[in-house]
């Protein structure tokens, strides 16, 4: 263990690295909300067999071993089970990871004009380095819900045809006080205005370039200015996933955190023929905020979801649910901290993962001595370690940082509490939340195959 990765592949297999990466990349690109990821994650479902759980209740269907179903709770929070031969009781193999990712948020009543400006007030979501986000182009994906219940989806900036939105930044020039500002306050929250057009309606007095923009969405999307009550806008880098490095060996895009963790469990769960055990993959949403709310992990959602499985296998009881439950296995997916040459200072080498050396296993995270983390046992970890090594999936282990420098939570303390056994493992970056991030293609290869690997052997 903990060796270079990319060591290991000759030609052939070099190739598949580089080919899976594609399929990623495309995920990321299409994929920057998490309504935007559970529609693609139930896409592949349903190609890949599939069947909405609901359908099945309602036709009151009977599941078998085999058999494959997922679950979409209110467009946000995706959960497949791949049903094993073994009875749920006997508990499933879980991959989790989350899909909603660092950004700014439209508020809902956002558009003003300021000296014949017209801007979109926002309220960040997220732990997020605000002086990274302005003078980028930006995009926006999201819905708004009418009155009538009917959707309107939204993508404006990431067609190359399309134009792209922005937040400005004080020139250098007259930066004399901005310049002296402690970084956390050299742009703040309410300074995160978004801007959108220039151009007046002739003929008006007041407000003329806001009611250009209003006639613009009216006329385009059919929405009003009261419409952003009900909308949901994220505003996001705007543009593609792209090669980085002069090799082609990293990918730099927005939202690796933690859709690359989201991509390749679901890609080794749809790979998967046939399983002993029930064979879960479970993408959650609110993760970066606390996992709250109805479409987080501390929701019930779950849970209530593999009883209506277990139901539909004919072998539901409320003692057979906690047991299927303490019985699982988990791999809880977030990315890491990749050691970072630029910030030698913030970074154990000893206990850093680093890019290019392959799934990353954290035994624990959280921050201080060790607050807030979920803790895995090292007779789990044992069992892992056995489970790469048999595979020879490139495997390290790594804290986030330096004790004491700071730290970070996962999903992994909340399915811990069903006394099943849950380890965070994942994916090394760079630039960790900011609008691009860094993630080596190798260890999204290994990940995927370390994920097979746990759904086979664990
Ligand atoms: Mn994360
Ligand atoms: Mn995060």
């Amino acid at each position: 263990m903990r060796e270079n990765a990319w060591k290991k592949y000759d030609e052939q297999s070099m190739k598949k690295v580089f080919e899976f990466s594609e399929g990623y990349k495309k995920f990321i690109s299409d994929c920057k909300t998490e309504r935007e990821c559970v529609d693609e994650a139930v896409r592949m479902a349903k190609s890949h067999g599939y069947k909405d759980l609901e359908e099945v209740i309602r036709n009151q269907e009977i599941l078998q071993p085999g058999d494959k179903v997922y679950a979409n709770n209110m467009g946000k929070t995706i959960v497949l089970f791949h049903i094993g031969k073994q009875p749920l009781e006997m508990g499933m193999n879980i991959l989790g990871a989350h899909i909603d990712s660092p950004r700014l948020d439209i508020k809902q009543n956002p558009l003003y004009e300021e000296c014949e400006l017209a801007l979109l007030d926002t309220h960040y979501y997220g732990g997020i380095k605000k002086y990274q986000w302005v003078t980028l182009p930006l995009a926006l994906h999201g819905v708004f819900v009418k009155k009538d219940g009917s959707i309107v989806n939204i993508n404006i900036g990431e067609d190359e045809n399309d134009p792209v939105v922005g937040i400005s930044d004080l020139l250098v020039h007259l930066s004399a006080d901005q310049m002296q500002k402690k970084a956390s306050v050299v742009i703040e929250g309410e300074d995160l205005n978004v801007t959108v057009g220039s151009i007046p309606v002739k003929g008006e007095e007041k407000e003329a370039v806001k009611k250009n923009i209003l006639a613009l969405l009216q006329e385009k999307y059919g929405v009003e200015e009261d419409d952003f009550i009900s909308a949901e806008i994220e505003v996001v880098p705007a543009g593609k996933a792209r090669d980085y490095g002069l090799d082609r060996s990293m990918i730099i895009g927005y939202g690796h955190d933690d859709r690359v963790c989201s991509y390749t469990s679901l890609m080794a769960l749809l790979e998967m023929e046939e399983c002993e055990k029930t064979s879960v993959c479970l993408l959650v949403d609110k993760e970066e905020i606390g996992s709250v709310g109805a479409t987080g992990m501390q929701s019930l959602f779950f849970e209530n979801t593999v009883a209506e499985v277990m139901d539909r296998y004919q072998d539901y009881s409320e003692l057979k649910l906690r047991r299927a439950l303490k019985n699982s296995k988990m791999l809880s997916s977030d990315v890491s901290a990749g050691f970072d040459p630029n910030y030698p200072s913030a970074f154990e080498k000893k206990n850093t993962a680093f890019l290019g050396y392959g799934i990353v296993f954290n035994k624990y995270t959280g921050s201080r001595g060790k607050g807030g983390c979920n803790d895995a046992n090292a007779e789990y970890m044992a069992e892992l370690r056995n489970i790469m090594e048999k595979e020879k999936v490139a495997y390290q282990t790594a804290e986030l940082g330096k004790v004491d420098q700071g730290g970070g939570g996962t999903i992994a303390y909340i399915l811990a509490q069903y006394d099943m056994q849950v380890i965070d493992c994942g994916v090394a970056l760079h630039n960790m939340h900011a609008p691009w991030e860094i993630a080596s293609k190798v260890d999204i290869y290994e990940a995927t195959r370390g994920y097979v690997a746990f759904l086979k052997h664990a």
